[in-house]
């Protein structure tokens, strides 16, 4: 057993499903916190668990570079290196490489690049991303692909999604050969968790935390489409992705400086094509309306880092709309932050003390700015799962509508 997959309620296109994984189960449509460097940034993992996260995301670059794919294996694979016992996905490493490391050459091989802390020269192939996939150990891990930039020509954008299923076949034959090599696979029967017990208990099992279905698990690889903007190419890369075989589809190559309108229209054009039986994952979107209306498509799974970074740089998301906590405004303010979310943040402190962290550069505001975002994020897919499991769709609540809702 790698995944499963269940569907239990539908609203139009939507889909209110449960992803079963090795390390628990994560209720769909999920908005996935993104952990790049196994850490959501500013946010402790015991808080990630209160908060009902239940899938993260790790980015393969950077686990790769440091502290290293061999390091995080030794120390029993990403979850544990990270003290996480819930479901983790990485990525392929792929869209860093082209996004983050600047010179790049791609060849039918793979790709070479320049890593963005010392300029030392790596080389990604589709193999060596399952390797380090496989070593970190993730639920589910990605195929290598090449994000196809934005604009591309016809020809770029055929030749590069001609390419990304030709690393895709290569991806999942290498995962098939070594798949059993995963750090908590296999016969490795001792996968615990000391994160729950009481200090000095020895790291006593949590019964909550352990998986022992593990022992006879292995990781599940999701392919990606691609495709440029092109409906067409989108058709036949979904097509083509589906035939080599996969658990669960990717939509990629978006969130790439298209405008927002042509996002929607190729979400649409791609999910029609894919596998109702299957989770979807839409790769890096969006704002707190988007994940409602991708979900609303029939989008099971989507990421964005613009909940945690947005929160490190004051701009936090309420039921009111987007607020930059910097304002003088807010130097008074003794109301809370959104007096429609029910977090620790929002019911504790105020818009004024908010604001003089943030503007005296202390690190809790990172912390507590972080926190209510991810609160709003999650509360509004929670939100998303309810209504579809009324058999209506989900909107995207305006003040009073969540106050009424809560
Ligand atoms: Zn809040």
């Amino acid at each position: 057993m790698s995944i499963r997959f269940d569907i239990s309620a539908t609203a139009g296109r939507a889909r209110r499903g449960r992803l079963t994984a090795p390390h628990g189960a994560v209720e769909t449509p999920v908005f996935m916190p993104v952990g790049t460097a196994a850490t959501v940034k500013g946010v402790a993992q015991d808080l990630l668990e209160e908060l009902g996260v239940e899938i993260l995301l790790g980015n393969t670059y950077h686990l790769y570079l440091r502290p290293g794919i061999e390091q995080v294996r030794g120390l029993g694979g990403l979850h544990r290196f990270m003290a996480w016992p819930r479901a983790i996905l990485t990525d392929s490493g792929g869209f860093q490489v082209f996004s983050l490391s600047g010179l790049t050459r791609v060849t039918e091989q793979g790709v070479t690049f320049r890593s963005h802390l010392d300029g030392a020269s790596h080389f990604f192939s589709p193999e060596s991303a399952m390797a380090a996939q496989i070593g970190l150990g993730a639920d589910i891990m990605m195929a290598f692909d090449e994000c196809t930039e934005y604009p591309a020509s016809a020809e770029r954008a055929r030749a590069s999604m001609e390419m990304t299923l030709r690393w895709a076949a290569r991806s999942k034959r290498y995962f098939e050969e070594h798949k059993h090599e995963v750090p908590w696979g296999g016969a490795v029967s001792s996968f615990e968790f000391r994160v729950a017990g009481a200090p000095g208990d020895g790291g006593k099992e949590d019964s909550r935390n352990l998986k022992p279905e593990t022992r006879n698990c292995t990781q599940a690889l999701f392919g990606i489409v691609q495709g440029g903007m092109d409906h067409a190419l989108r058709k036949e890369s979904a097509l083509r992705t589906i035939e080599i075989g996969f658990e669960g589809y990717a939509i990629g190559g978006l969130s790439v400086g298209e405008p927002r309108g042509l996002t929607r229209e190729v979400v649409e054009a791609t999910l029609e094509h894919l596998p109702a039986d299957k989770p979807r994952y839409l790769m890096g979107v969006g704002t707190p309306e988007e994940i409602v209306e991708y979900a609303n498509l029939g989008v099971d799974m989507m990421d964005c880092v613009l909940p945690t970074r947005a929160a490190r740089h004051g701009l936090l998301f309420t039921s009111e709309g987007k607020i930059s906590i910097k304002q003088a405004r807010y130097a008074g303010d003794a109301g809370a932050l959104d007096p429609n979310c029910g977090c620790r943040v929002c019911r504790r402190y105020s818009r004024a003390y908010l604001r003089h962290l943030y503007a005296s550069n202390e690190v809790l505001a990172q912390v507590l700015n972080t926190v209510h975002n991810l609160s709003f994020y999650l509360d509004t897919m929670r939100r998303v799962r309810h209504s579809i499991g009324l058999g209506e769709s989900a909107h995207f609540l305006s003040g009073e509508q969540a106050e009424g809702n809560s």
